[in-house]
């Protein structure tokens, strides 16, 4: 069993934000900002490209509920809402969960993205197929 379901069993402690049938929302063990939460279906699916669309639906739709409740109680400025699928993309907990990072003008969260030259064009006919 993955340690997401462990923590929906009741294993594994945890700090609840939110729950309901299908749905766990927990604070990250890290806080990479204050308020770090996780959000997860308590059915076990691996990742964005696993899960069927109803539970996609309903996980992003809470996703949203809670990252307004959040920034607005917290006092953030906004948010990242971040999804991790596969190791390769830093997924360290192969059960799909959202990361909501409340964001403060005073945080040391850095996210950056290179900027490289490929050619637009050709990466569009290859995504057609
Ligand atoms: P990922 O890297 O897969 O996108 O994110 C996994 C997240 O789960 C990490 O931010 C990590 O800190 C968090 N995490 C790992 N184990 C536990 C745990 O036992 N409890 C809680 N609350 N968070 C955890
Ligand atoms: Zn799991």
């Amino acid at each position: 069993m993955c340690i997401f379901c462990e923590i929906i069993e009741g294993n594994i402690p945890s700090k609840k934000v939110y729950e309901d049938d299908k749905l766990l929302a927990i604070l990250d063990i890290a806080q990479a900002t204050r308020g770090h939460t996780l959000v997860l279906p308590k059915k076990h699916f691996d990742n964005i490209l696993d899960i069927d669309k109803d539970n996609l639906e309903n996980l992003i739709s809470t996703t949203q509920d809670l990252a307004k409740k959040i920034v607005n109680n917290l006092k953030a400025e906004g948010c990242n809402i971040l999804n991790n699928c596969g190791e390769v993309s830093g997924q360290s907990v192969h059960h799909i969960h959202f990361h909501i990072l409340p964001r403060y003008n005073n945080d040391d969260l850095d996210i950056k993205f290179p900027n490289h030259d490929y050619d637009l064009d050709e990466i569009l006919k290859e995504i057609d197929g």
